[in-house]
């Protein structure tokens, strides 16, 4: 039998990812064709908060294309601010605080935030001025829910598992309602929500999951690939919160009969992984340029791996128009 490699469709970019790196490629394009790349004030094109999306290569490569990278906009200096160089929220959102500073000081925002994830924003807002208690299921200090928190701190109860049902105390009166980040295990979110449920019988749920179609999209084709696979090897960096949440499901639905990992890109595979395997699944993150993948597959043809087949469970066309500031239309930071 041929070993092969089978691949899970969809997988990696989406499109709150895609307008993310858009964004930046956008500012930097404007800036080389009116010859500022490079400035005689010694600044930058561009800044961005925190990584731009979680995946150490695109960053890596904006980087090299001369963005500057900063974890918080106190790093950045005034002049920036009084030259008009752009300052670009990632993907994640950031919370009210953040836009607070960005205004105080006069920053040029553009904001891409996804969409999808400034839908929660809006929840939180919308939950708040009703008089609501929010439980929002997440991942503490991921920079989305930090954010989302931060839209109202002393109102948004941030919970992680079902365990963590048990340390939460509403009166029965208590209007409650259940969010949660965009990036989730499905099958893991629908064992706390139970949980919530059967605590707070009264709670409720948006009109819409919050788990977002990318990320539910591709956790449902990875299954399905882990079901026909050996091993699987999902690509994507440690700190993407989809991407090892892809390594956990392909888990799961191997069992007992093989391991997930997660790499950044081919350098980090290991041939011990292979011994023994026939069919080696495989997946990427949202945040996951194909060229890594591609670079999987060929170190995987080169152990021997030439067959290949691919899992298709749904066909994608979502996207996103740049942020507004990028359309001429004023910012909303
Ligand atoms: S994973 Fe979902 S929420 Fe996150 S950037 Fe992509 S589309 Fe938006």
């Amino acid at each position: 039998m041929t070993k092969c490699v089978v691949l899970a469709d969809p997988r990696g970019f989406c499109a709150g990812v895609d307008r993310a790196i858009l964004t930046v490629q956008t500012i930097l394009k404007a800036a080389a064709s009116s010859g500022k790349l490079v400035r005689d004030d010694g600044l930058p094109p561009v800044y961005v908060r925190r990584q731009i999306v979680h995946n150490k290569h695109v960053v890596e490569d904006l980087a090299n294309q001369g963005a500057v990278f900063v974890q918080e906009l106190g790093e950045i200096p005034d002049a920036a601010a009084a030259a008009g160089i752009p300052v670009v929220f990632s993907a994640h959102g950031v919370s009210p605080l953040v836009k607070e500073e960005a205004k105080r000081r006069g920053m040029h925002v553009v904001d891409a935030t996804c969409p999808l994830v400034g839908k929660v924003h809006r929840e939180v807002l919308r939950f708040v001025r009703e008089g609501y208690e929010i439980i929002y299921i997440g991942h503490k200090g991921h920079d989305e829910a930090v954010g989302v928190v931060g839209e109202s701190p002393e109102h948004v109860h941030l919970i992680e598992h079902a365990d963590d049902v048990a340390s939460l105390d509403f009166a029965p009166e208590t209007k409650l309602v259940l969010l949660s980040q965009t990036t989730l295990s499905v099958d893991e979110t629908a064992g706390t929500i139970a949980a919530l449920k059967a605590r707070f019988p009264w709670i409720e749920e948006p009109p819409s999951s919050d788990i977002c179609y990318a990320t539910s999209n591709r956790q449902a084709a990875v299954k399905l690939v882990a079901q026909q696979s050996d091993c699987v090897v999902i690509v994507g960096s440690a700190n993407s919160s989809n991407s090892v949440r892809l390594m956990e499901v392909a888990q799961e639905g191997l069992g007992e009969r093989g391991k997930a990992y997660r790499v950044d890109d081919a350098s980090e595979l290991k041939p011990e992984w292979f011994t023994g395997v026939e069919v080696v699944g495989i997946s990427s993150g949202a945040s996951v340029p194909d060229e890594l993948v591609s670079g999987v597959i060929e170190a995987l043809q080169s152990q021997g791996f030439t067959g290949m087949k691919s899992v298709e469970t749904i066909k994608e066309n979502m996207h996103f128009v740049l942020p507004a500031e990028l359309r001429g239309k004023p910012s909303r930071a």
